[in-house]
């Protein structure tokens, strides 16, 4: 047995909701990832299986190592299809907000979402979600979001419904969300649930490979090129930067989701702890942070960089150029260690 996380009052509202209603959204954040596009599809193979009217709506294109997941060609990209999202999301009884703590997180189709009558349903780990829907599932103890799906959907009284595929979503939300259960991943439950997954007949070994072994020769290129030459180490901070400009990343043919895990990279040199990765993107600079122990990256993200996330992986956008934005990180990172210290020493 697994410990109760979920409120039952929360369960039991869901289970009125679902009782009443049959026409559902599943939306999830900008740049879905692993966690994101697993999570959503975990509950929409169970609600589909269960004879629900469902459609999983994302702001933009996941990357194409999550395309082999079943399903997932029935996403519906909200920038191919803007009209027929706002639609769907207007005409919905329920709306489940996956993976996200804040409507600014879905992008365009943050203000589609608030205006829908559809009762709202969040389900997310994110600290400090706003609160935006009718009903707020959030634990930001819980390692993913599809765990929480997962957990939800048993105390629903419903994991016998839960099929092969739905578990291979679960699993590779859990997988991807926990960088292979290498973080955050110490819970003894994840592993109770691991094993309800693998009698559902999942092949954990080739959903790894499937995720973590499609690459192309040119991402491997690409990422040689930033740790020889575009990366700088802060022994004083024991921080690391690695950033790739557009023209780096098209000069290596890159494509969505190449550079995931880039920003992990770092953690691996001996007494790094801190890593920032900067991509610039067409108008922006997107932000990753990685961190082990208890340095707050979320607070980084925040402060400096208008972003936010978990302790240990956050995230931000920076409109500016990367030169900016690697000039207010050397201001930042005195700052930001300094201020940590002085908080510790008190
Ligand atoms: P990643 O570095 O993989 O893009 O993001 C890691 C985590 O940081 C995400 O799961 C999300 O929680 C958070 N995050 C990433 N980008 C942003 C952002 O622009 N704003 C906020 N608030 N959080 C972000
Ligand atoms: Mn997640």
């Amino acid at each position: 047995m697994i410990t109760k996380v979920i409120a039952q009052d929360k369960i039991s509202r869901v289970e009125d909701l679902l009782n009443d209603n049959e026409k559902v959204v599943i939306v999830t954040h900008v740049s879905p990832d692993g966690d994101a596009v697993g999570s959503s599809l975990g509950l929409f193979h169970y609600l589909n299986d269960s004879g629900y009217e469902v459609t999983i709506i994302v702001p933009n294109n996941f990357p194409d190592f999550l395309a082999w997941l079943k399903g997932s060609k029935d996403i519906l990209n909200a920038e191919k299809y803007p009209e027929y999202a706002e639609k769907l999301i207007s005409e919905a009884d329920i709306i489940f907000c996956l993976d996200f703590n804040t409507p600014k997180r879905i992008n365009q189709l943050g203000p589609w979402v608030e205006a829908s009558k559809a009762k709202k349903v969040l389900i997310d780990h994110h600290p400090h979600p706003l609160d935006f829907c009718d009903i707020t599932i959030s634990h930001p103890e819980i390692s993913s979001t599809s765990e929480l799906v997962f957990r939800l959907i048993c105390r629903m009284g419903d994991f016998d419904e839960i099929s092969k595929v739905g578990a291979e979503s679960i699993y590779t939300g859990m997988m991807t969300d926990t960088g292979g259960f290498t973080y955050n991943s110490n819970s003894p439950e994840i592993y109770y649930i691991i094993g309800q997954l693998l009698a559902k007949g999942i092949d954990k070994d080739q959903i790894y490979a499937n995720v973590y072994h499609d690459y192309s020769a040119d991402r491997f290129r690409m990422l040689g090129f930033m740790l020889c030459e575009r990366m700088r180490i802060f022994p004083e901070y024991n921080a690391a930067l690695i950033w790739l400009s557009k023209e780096e990343q098209t000069r290596f043919n890159a494509k969505k989701g190449d550079t995931e895990g880039f920003s992990n990279l770092p953690l691996s040199i001996k007494d790094i702890s801190f890593s920032t990765f900067m991509r610039e993107d067409n108008d922006m600079i997107k932000m990753s942070f990685r961190s082990a122990g208890d340095i707050p990256t979320n607070s980084f993200a925040s402060k400096y960089y208008n972003g936010g996330g978990h302790l240990n992986a956050s995230g931000g956008e920076f409109f500016g150029t990367l030169d900016e934005a690697i000039k207010i990180y050397e201001k930042a990172l005195p700052e930001f260690f300094n201020n940590l210290k002085q908080q510790t020493d008190k």
